[in-house]
This record gives structure tokens, sequence and C-alpha cells, in this order.
């Protein structure tokens, strides 16, 4: 047995038809990661792309039909055919986040079912099946939805850049969600016109107790901005944060998720969110830092 077999075999036992994806391969020099297809580094699909010749068509929830593909291949990526036990809202790295993050504070939608961070720095929403093919919610950009005749890759595949996918919130966790009906509108091919109440998302709380801290109150510091200082604080609050990301006290997802919807909530745009973040996170990481050194550290040392 390998993760790979027992976490295909986990999906299977819920009922979802599972089917094995090329993977990440050291290239022969050892230096890089190429797919495992003959294309190696030069594969347009790396590590996405299905062994079986039917792809999605031939998952199944048979288990020795699993571990035959696993004993075979046994570093295959996981795919999960979508549209059958569960539908998935892709988000496309920070700005498909923003995006519906944008949506969700719009129109109080609650976004608590399983999530995945993906390993090419995405996220995967799961929600109970709605019936629908594949489309991207309509006005939405770098978002995208899964649902019948659709895929995605599944915990714990690997990324070509060499990250796993994994759960921020797991099967177990939280039940499926049905999709909410203000992003269920933009996926219907008539919608309805529907009026809801604005609501905030609450943020996650990922990581060290210390990053937790630091998270927390540069979050804090966010939300008591002031118009025409939001821009600037987002940018020196998520700095200090995405230093910690780099010094491994806090997951980078988890935080650009946190900060998002912060940032949305204090009304600043998506857009600019998203530009802020990505600048403060290369900033963060040329200049990791960890729990300083002495005793009582106290998260004000770090956010203020
Ligand atoms: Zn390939």
């Amino acid at each position: 047995m390998n993760e790979l077999l027992d976490a295909a075999l986990g999906y299977a036992a819920r009922g979802i038809p599972v089917y094995p994806v090329h993977w990440p391969h050291p290239t022969p020099d050892g230096a890089t990661l190429g797919c495992s297809c003959r294309h190696g580094r030069g594969c347009d699909r790396a590590a996405k792309h299905p062994l079986v010749r039917h792809g999605v068509n031939d998952a199944t929830t048979q288990a020795g039909q699993l571990e035959r593909w696993w004993r075979r291949w046994p570093h295959a990526n996981i795919g999960l055919a979508t549209g059958i036990c569960f539908d998935a809202l892709d988000l496309d790295g920070p700005a498909g986040l923003a995006a519906l993050l944008k949506l969700a504070r719009a129109a109080g939608l609650r976004l608590r079912g399983p999530l995945v961070a993906t390993g090419g720095g995405g996220w995967h929403h799961w929600y109970a099946p709605t019936g629908l093919g594949n489309r991207p919610p309509r006005g939405m950009t770098h978002v995208d939805w899964r649902g019948i005749g659709g895929c995605v890759l599944a915990p714990p595949s690997r990324h070509i850049s060499g990250q796993r996918y994994r759960w921020l919130r797991d099967l177990d966790r939280t039940p499926l969600p049905e999709v909410p009906a203000a992003l269920r509108a933009l996926l219907d091919p008539d919608p309805p016109t529907t009026t809801v109440p604005a609501r905030t998302a609450g943020p996650y709380a990922p990581g060290h107790p210390y990053g937790r801290r630091v998270l927390a109150a540069e979050l804090a510091t966010l939300g008591r901005a002031t118009p025409g200082h939001r821009n600037h604080t987002l940018n020196r609050c998520a700095f200090k944060v995405y230093r910690y990301v780099a010094g491994s006290l806090l997951d980078d997802q988890e935080v650009t998720l946190a900060f998002t919807t912060t940032a949305l909530a204090i009304g600043l745009d998506p857009t600019e969110v998203a530009r802020t973040l990505a600048s403060a996170r290369t900033a963060g990481q040329a200049n990791p830092r960890t729990v300083p050194a002495g005793p009582g550290p106290k998260p004000e040392e770090a956010g203020s």
C-alpha cells in the first residue's frame, strides 16, 4: 500500500470514481521535475493528464482496479470525476480567490465546506453535485465550475511544482454544502434575479501558534485601516506576515485567503488586493522570519 493508493481507495469508498494521472518525475539530471509522460519537461499538461486511455471516463470505484493501477504506477496522481458525488469550484490563484470572496461579501455566502489547496497555488471548494456541467460562473474570471463530465486532482497528488494538493478543511470535518443560490445563479443558463443581504465572510486561522498571533494582530490592524490608508496597510501587514510564511510558521495559501477576505471586507478592490498581496508576498519571501529568540514573545513585537 502507499498513501496515494490509500487516498484513492478512500475516495472510492465514498462513491467518488477515481482514475490515475501522470505525476511529477525528476528529470534525468535530477535537478528539476518534468511530467512522467514521454514529453517530460516539454509536456504542456504536466502531471495533470490521465494515464488511462479514456481519462475520467475510465474512472472507477472498484478497489481491485485501483490497486492494479497504483501497483503499476505507484506515484500516479489522483484524478476524481466531478458531477457524481461532488462538484468543485476551481479558483485559479489569488485573482480567482478575490473574485469569489467579492461575490461572497456581496451575497453573504458562507464558504464553509471542504476546501483543497492545490499544488499550483489555487483552491478547490467542494459542493454537493448540482447536475451542471463544466462552465465558468458568469462574469467571474480565474474561476471555473467542475461538474458533470469534469475532473479535479485531489490530495495528496503532487503538482509539477513539487507542492502537494492538501486539505485546508477535509471531507470528515464538514459536510458537502449545497451550492449557494447567488453562485448557482451565475452557473444556471437563465439566472433568477435575487437580492441578498451583504455580510462578511470570516477569515481562517492557520499555522504555528506564534505565527497565528502575528496573523491575527495584522488582520486586526488591517480591519481598522481607514479609507486612503487601506491598500498601504494591506501591503505593510501582509509583508510582515508573509515573512513568517517564508519562515515556515504559516501556510502560504491560508494567509492569502485570510488577507483577501479581510481586505475585501474593508472595501478594497479585488484586482488591487491580488496585486498588493502578490507584491507583499514577493517581498516577504525574500525576508524570512521565524519565532524570535528569548522568553515571552508578543505578537505586538512583530505586529507594530
Ligand atoms: Zn505529460
